[in-house]
């Protein structure tokens, strides 16, 4: 049995009977014959950032080692393929020693670029999606590698077509980004800031971050575990029980609502229950001890949307995914 405990975001103790790493076209393709062979599905993992791992995997666990870098650039624009399994952090990192500009508002967040179109990884009002020239995925029902362009992605808030399509594994994703460092400042508490270097605005953005979400050394967690409510203005202007919240209005005309703010209101900072609890600063984030199962996670989650139905009649969705 191969043990997946640190592997997955949440500490939970986890194996598998199978684990394979695959890095080309030929590695999948004898994988997928193997499984055919043994009767048993695959199931992609990247670094478990925002997944909860069972306590025993019957599919065969499989995680891309496609560390790959390549780029090309014209006047304005310079073109990136990335490996699956590089870490997202380490691309902000070498995009910014390569002065190439445009994904600062996304640093520090956890996990690998083939998880990240999945569901669309976004912070500080930017989100992979704008960037994504294409996806290059092997299908595993078709036994080839395609490159999905961004606009066939159906991308969305927290969203993909690759959410529903889980024979789609992302082997590497292609980035058209900028010459150009031309900061997006808009977002809520970057608005009074100015920086000459992207580095510079790297570096703030990882320390906010710090100061918002616990260390998973210290507090294992997968950020924040319920997307925020985006709803018709109608909807709101109904509900009588939203009066007091903060609304935010998207170019959509649509209103996004605060799902931590929800949870805050019900003075749910700080609670457990069965060793799963939100963190005491911020109660849109969900910690465990590790000492717990995914069945006691959904207990929780069940618990916290029963709640957040009955006091605002609104039905809060998950952002991470149960394996
Ligand atoms: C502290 C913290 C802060 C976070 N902050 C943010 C944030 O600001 N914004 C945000 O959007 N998210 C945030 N997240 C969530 C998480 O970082 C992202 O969703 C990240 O993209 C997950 O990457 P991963 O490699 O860990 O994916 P995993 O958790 O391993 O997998 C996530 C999903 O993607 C699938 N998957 C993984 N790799 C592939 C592949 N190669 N092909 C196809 N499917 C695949 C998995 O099957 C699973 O369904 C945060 C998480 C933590 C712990």
């Amino acid at each position: 049995m191969y043990d997946l405990t640190k592997y997955n975001g949440l500490n939970l103790k986890s194996e598998a009977s199978e684990v394979f790493s695959f890095e080309t076209e030929e590695d999948l393709i004898k994988i997928l014959a193997h499984a055919e062979d043994k009767q048993r599905e695959l199931q992609i993992i990247g670094s478990g950032t925002n997944t909860i791992f069972p306590r025993y995997f019957s599919k065969i666990v499989i995680k891309s080692a496609n560390n790959n870098f390549s780029y090309t650039e014209d006047d304005s624009h310079r073109l990136l393929e990335v490996g699956a399994a590089v870490e997202w952090d380490d691309l902000i990192n070498f995009c910014a020693n390569k002065n190439i500009y445009g994904l600062e508002n996304l640093a520090g967040i956890p996990g690998t670029v083939g998880a990240a179109p999945i569901q669309n990884i976004g912070a500080y009002g930017l989100e992979i999606s704008t960037f994504i020239n294409y996806v290059e995925c092997f299908d595993t029902e078709l036994k080839i590698t395609r490159k999905i362009k961004a606009d066939n992605c159906e991308f969305g808030y927290r969203q993909s077509l690759f959410q529903k399509n889980t024979h789609l594994i992302v082997t590497a994703v292609g980035f058209k980004l900028s010459n150009q460092f031309n900061p997006s400042l808009e977002y809520e508490g970057l608005q009074n800031l100015q920086f000459n270097k992207a580095s510079d605005m790297i570096d703030k953005i990882r320390a906010i971050r710090n100061t918002k979400l616990p260390d998973p050394n210290d507090f294992p967690n997968l950020g924040s575990f319920f997307k925020n409510p985006i709803i018709d203005i109608e909807a709101v202007q109904k509900n009588q029980k939203l009066i007091d919240l903060k609304k935010f209005e998207l170019p959509n005309g649509k209103i996004k609502l605060s799902a931590g703010e929800m949870l805050e209101n019900l003075q749910l900072k700080g609670m457990k229950l069965r060793n799963v609890g939100l963190w005491t600063h911020h109660a849109l984030v969900l910690t465990s001890n590790g000492v717990t199962s995914a069945k006691d996670i959904r207990h929780l989650e069940d618990f916290l949307k029963t709640l957040v139905k009955k006091h605002y009649d609104i039905e809060l969705e998950r952002e991470p995914t149960y394996l």
